[in-house]
């Protein structure tokens, strides 16, 4: 079988190293880059299934690689997941604008990347989507094909919006979505509705899931936009 290909570009020795044995012991081929120079102009000849990308570099910026990769012609679908310092909130909503995929907060458990990049290898495979269409996040469960939202077998009444708008946070949980992003996935680029328009529905999510018990999952982050509580923070609450 021949091994996914894996590119780090971090410029810490450490870190890059470490991700590095932890990769080729879970069975990736994973090369190291410092710069993100160097890995922009090793994409000319090389192909990657996957990029790990630090955010803070010297000379080019995690951003700027994004960008880069984004623009390139064989690797513009190249799932990318950043590793951002974890106060950097504003950061993670500027990733994701600028086309990562992810991203981890430092420091980070090598287990917590190795299922990060097992979930995007598996989302960037087509044909390799959960065939049962279903989102199970903690005791909540999201079928796609039936557009329903469960809390413990509780059916949720969302309407269309807000069903979109949940699913959208599922998908990455932990993830910071700006007022801006959400109103373009959701009500899509044409839609010309302010963002006042997201916290309204925002708050009908969140009185729904309150009705059936569940409160807190959405958070608000002050500045930058909304999330969803990871399992982990579910769990220490
Ligand atoms: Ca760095």
């Amino acid at each position: 079988m021949i091994k996914q290909r894996i590119a780090i570009v971090e410029d810490e020795d450490a870190i890059s190293r470490l991700l590095q044995i932890n990769l080729q012991a879970a069975g990736y081929d994973a090369r190291v880059y410092d710069r993100g120079e160097t890995f922009l102009s090793a994409l000319k000849t090389e192909s990657y299934d996957l990029l790990l990308l630090d955010w803070m570099l010297p000379g080019m910026d995690g951003l700027g690689v994004c960008r880069a990769v984004r623009q390139h012609k064989r690797a513009e679908q190249l799932p990318i997941i950043m590793l951002t310092a974890k106060s950097d909130e504003i950061d993670k909503v500027l990733g994701l604008e600028m086309g990562a995929d992810d991203y981890v907060t430092k420091p980070f458990g090598v287990r917590e990347v190795l299922a990060r990049v097992r979930a995007q290898l598996r989302r960037a495979q087509p044909g390799q989507e959960d065939p049962t269409g279903v989102l199970r996040y903690g005791d909540i469960l999201l079928d796609e094909r039936q557009r329903q939202v469960w809390l413990s077998g509780k059916g949720v009444d969302l309407s269309y919006k807000e069903y979109e708008l949940l699913h959208t946070l599922l998908e990455h949980p932990g993830w910071v979505y700006s007022r801006e992003v959400l109103l373009e996935r959701v009500w899509g680029y044409e839609f010309e509705g302010e963002t006042r328009t997201v916290d309204m529905h925002i708050a009908n999510i969140r009185k729904k899931l309150e009705e059936v018990g569940h409160k807190g999952l959405i958070q608000t982050i002050r500045g930058a936009g909304y999330r969803l509580k990871t399992l982990e923070e579910e769990a220490d609450a």
